[in-house]
């Protein structure tokens, strides 16, 4: 099994990350792509407005509905924060020991890499995959390593969407609408919860 790993705050997840995810898995034919919601992101540990995880769960289980290959693990909801990729990919290896695992993420993302926990084991655990993002080519981006340190990794050509959660949450208070920018599914839970709205705090966690 050829198992890509895609990780994300999720709050909302948006027709990007259901594209790029699709892309990658068909460039790199990979029979499954998990998302994988963090229960609290390592940077963003003390940040208040971030919606309750259970809630960005139902979100990305919601975006990906209907799609064969793509599946959402609530592996990260299940430890305790801050959710770390290496333990992830660990866990993950425990679980299921044939696999080969792919490690997707956004140029934005890889633009910090080198400051993620265990970055070699990482490199070990899983095949990094970046993708661009923004029209930023992940060969422009310095993921900052310390000296001496080399890690592999590849890109893969995915599909252009400059779209991004803080866009969403943004067009959502200003009441303008997000439906081309967020699956139908999804549109219905930020509505149903009242979420992004700048007053409320009731879902956040
Ligand atoms: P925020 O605006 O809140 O920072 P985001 O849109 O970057 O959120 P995340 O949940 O942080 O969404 O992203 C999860 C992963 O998806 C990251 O690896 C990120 O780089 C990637 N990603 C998100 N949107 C895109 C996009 N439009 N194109 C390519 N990669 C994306």
């Amino acid at each position: 099994m050829r198992i890509g790993v895609f990780g994300g705050t999720f709050d909302p997840p948006h027709v990007g990350h259901v594209v790029v995810a699709e892309d990658a898995r068909t460039r790199l034919d990979l029979d499954r792509v998990l998302f994988v919601p963090a229960h609290v992101s390592p940077f963003k540990v003390g940040e208040t407005g971030i919606t309750d995880p259970e809630l960005r769960l139902r979100m990305t289980k919601a975006a990906v509905r209907g799609r064969a290959r793509l599946s959402v693990d609530r592996i990260e909801l299940d430890r305790d924060p801050p959710s770390f990729t290496v333990d992830t990919l660990r866990a993950l290896r425990t679980r299921m020991p044939d696999a080969e695992f792919h490690l997707l993420l956004g140029a934005d993302q890889w633009a910090s890499f080198g400051r993620w926990k265990d970055v070699g084991e990482i490199g070990a655990l899983a095949e990094i995959v970046v993708m661009a993002r923004d029209g930023r080519d992940p060969s422009d981006v310095d993921p900052g390593f310390a000296p001496g340190m080399h890690v592999p990794w590849r890109s893969v050509d995915v599909r252009r969407i400059d779209v991004s959660s803080t866009e969403i949450r943004e067009r959502v208070r200003a009441g303008a609408s997000i439906d081309d920018l967020v699956p139908p599914a999804v549109v219905d839970i930020i509505h149903e919860h009242e979420l992004y709205r700048a007053a409320s705090a009731a879902n956040t966690a």
